[in-house]
């Protein structure tokens, strides 16, 4: 009977040991899942995917576009969150006529030709894409919903957990992780990776007003479902209206960094 009392004060002393703070936002997040893990997964998870989906050659313009755009990004993440400087940081293009773009843990930044062919972004608003994206990775994000998934699986093994992740343990959490990379990210996410996006892109050179654009553009070849990006990145239903409220606050750096 003393059992279930003991598991869950395990438990939360874990969840507690497990407490991180958004670099930029200070909002406290769940980090049980050990960063350098996480971004192991999600290079495997990568180079798998690029070799099932096929990536344009990196001599393609189109590479090189989003290479140099990332390329600008990059630094000013490493600038909130100075342990991404150890990130092996890669962008690719995917050949996949989805309008949809993604990055995971541990800097791997994917844009589909279908996000490129359908939109045709202007430097800007591919900028405020990919700087999204590079916010998702640096606040955490995939590795905050393999927290949350494991927790939930947390009882079956929290003596070995609190041990450290004893290969038992290790396996169950790449199984929760794995399934934590397919799910949405929260409404709360979404808003904080407008928010560190719209401040990367803005610091790196990009006109914080081409989000707004991006998003109409979205929103306009969405029709009636939305585009494929919504499945994985859920608009707030209020998106536009908070990157309006957002942009005067991050326009001074973006003038900083033009000199406009
Ligand atoms: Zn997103």
């Amino acid at each position: 009977m003393r059992l279930p009392f003991v598991v869950s004060v395990l438990g939360l002393s874990l969840v507690v040991a497990g407490c991180a703070t958004h670099p930029v936002t200070g909002r406290s997040q769940l980090m049980i899942m050990p960063e350098g893990q996480a971004n192991q997964m999600a290079y495997q998870a990568y180079t798998q995917m690029a070799r099932e989906k096929s990536t344009l050659p990196a001599s393609d313009p189109a590479s090189q576009r989003v290479q140099r755009i990332t390329q600008r990004i990059v630094p000013q993440a490493v600038r909130v969150y100075p342990q991404a400087s150890d990130w092996r940081w890669e962008s690719r293009v995917f050949r996949d006529d989805s309008i949809n773009a993604f990055a995971m843990a541990g800097g791997k930044v994917g844009i589909n030709t279908g996000m490129l062919n359908k939109l045709r972004p202007t430097d800007d608003e591919l900028a405020q894409v990919i700087a999204h994206e590079v916010a998702h990775a640096l606040s955490g994000h995939t590795r905050e919903k393999m927290s949350m998934a494991m927790t939930q699986q947390m009882g079956l093994s929290v003596a070995s957990a609190l041990g450290g992740l004893d290969s038992q343990t290790a396996a169950m959490a790449q199984q929760v992780a794995t399934v934590a990379i397919d799910l949405p990210f929260s409404r709360r996410m979404e808003l904080e990776a407008d928010e560190v996006g719209l401040l990367l892109a803005a610091r790196a050179g990009y006109d914080p007003r081409a989000a707004v654009s991006l998003w109409r553009k979205m929103q306009a070849n969405g029709g009636g479902g939305g585009p494929e990006w919504l499945s994985t990145h859920p608009d707030s239903g209020s998106r536009i209206q908070a990157l309006e409220r957002a942009i005067p606050r991050v326009m001074p750096e973006y003038r900083r960094a033009t000199g406009r």
